[in-house]
């Protein structure tokens, strides 16, 4: 899936001479004889990676903790790179190569955190109007061999693009641009592979990158991917498997227009979460703390007095003694074994809606444990409009919680 079959030429490949006219040649006119070799027509042997040790690079040029290579199920390591060939030019000395992005056949450099990428520009060009833009610009001045280029990014900043030609490439940098290289490396992933994240569990980093990355390179098809299988998976169906990672999602749902369910599953998932504190340490938003331990609390207590209520209705019931409704020590029995002592109360505490469900799922143990149809009816009935009540209150609790 990470493209290694692609990455480096076979020996056949290595020796072949062709007579094929780069990107730049084409537009110049001239012709040159290349070697398609993977670096450059030298035949200097590759010298060893200049920069700094892999393993540290891998450290130090990953966002905090690499979620998003290891939840991705990308190569074992994204980042992991092969020596980079000393460049002659003076802004691109000191790469280090992509080891999965750097296609033989590949017509254009790219690169960005000091990781040089080497890509097709016909597939850049149908999924990044940003890049097609650049590309453009780029061909209008084709006499250049290094050339500044000014625009807008698809985040509405004002940017600029070196380009610089290299081994008769063009070389673009885009540092600089609003992306950073780890949402380069999932945009990459999703060009080249996206049919592989059709149908699988995708982790919310690596769908945060891809909107991050898409929205800045103007990359509208990943884009509306991303958002809709946010959207697909924060929903307000079923609360009772959290979701993990909630202030990521936050951190992104309002800047892109994101449905606002998904921005009320979020805070949900926030204030329910095991891990609070620390989710709430990695909001980058005007929240205040305040609000989100004051609503914490509610939760809180509104799902203490759910578990305290044994009999959440006075319910007429039909089948007279015949049904546990009728006897208040039945009943009580009942709620202890099926709430307390199964550790339901301690289970669902600031998570009243997962606790309503759960207790709405136990249909089956409240019939086994006498009520009547009508009753178990009515029961779940009262709870699931007790969720709805609460699912409608977090969504009026948005805007207050969240500035
Ligand atoms: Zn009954």
């Amino acid at each position: 899936m990470n493209g290694l079959e692609r990455k480096s030429p076979s020996d056949d490949e290595l020796d072949l001479i062709a007579k094929v006219p780069s990107e730049s040649d084409r537009r110049s006119g001239k012709r040159k004889h290349r070697v398609l070799r993977d670096d450059s027509e030298s035949e200097e042997p590759v010298p060893p990676p200049r920069n700094k040790p892999l393993s540290k690079r891998s450290k130090t040029g990953a966002e905090p903790e690499s979620q998003v290579g290891d939840l991705l199920s990308f190569p074992r390591n994204p980042l992991i790179l092969t020596g980079g060939k000393s460049d002659r030019s003076t802004t691109s000395a000191g790469f280090q190569r992509h080891e999965s992005f750097w296609f033989f056949d590949g017509s254009l450099f790219i690169q960005l955190g000091g990781v040089r990428f080497k890509l097709h520009r016909s597939r850049l060009n149908g999924t990044s109007i940003f890049l097609q833009k650049v590309f453009g610009i780029r061909d209008g001045f084709y006499e250049k061999t290094s050339l500044n280029i000014s625009l807008k990014s698809g985040d509405s900043a004002n940017v600029s693009v070196k380009v610089e030609e290299v081994d008769g490439f063009d070389l673009y940098i885009l540092d600089g641009v609003g992306v950073n290289l780890e949402d380069f490396v999932v945009l990459m992933n999703l060009m080249e592979n996206s049919f592989e994240y059709c149908d699988s569990d995708v982790s919310v980093f690596m769908l945060a990158s891809a909107i991050r990355a898409a929205t800045t390179l103007q990359c509208p098809t990943i884009r509306s991917w991303a958002i809709i299988t946010i959207e697909r998976i924060w929903n307000l169906h079923t609360f009772l498997e959290p979701l993990p990672n909630p202030s990521e999602v936050l951190n992104l749902a309002r800047t892109h227009g994101m449905h606002e369910t998904v921005i009320t599953r979020a805070l949900y998932e926030l204030l329910r979460a095991e891990n609070f504190d620390a989710e709430v340490l990695k909001l980058r938003l005007p929240t205040r703390r305040e609000r989100l331990d004051s609503a914490k609390e509610q939760l809180y207590y509104e799902w203490i007095s759910i578990a305290a209520d044994p009999q959440p209705s006075t319910v007429r019931c039909p089948f007279g003694q015949r049904c546990t409704s009728h006897s208040p020590s039945e009943v009580q029995k009942t709620h202890m074994d099926l709430v307390h002592m199964s550790s339901l109360l301690e289970r669902h505490l600031s998570d009243p809606i997962g606790g309503l469900e759960y207790l709405i799922s136990l249909e089956d143990r409240w019939s086994a444990a006498g009520y009547c149809p009508r009753c178990v009816h009515l029961r779940t009935r009262l709870w699931a409009d007790k969720k709805d009540e609460i699912i409608k209150e977090m969504k009026e609790s948005n805007n207050w919680l969240l500035n």
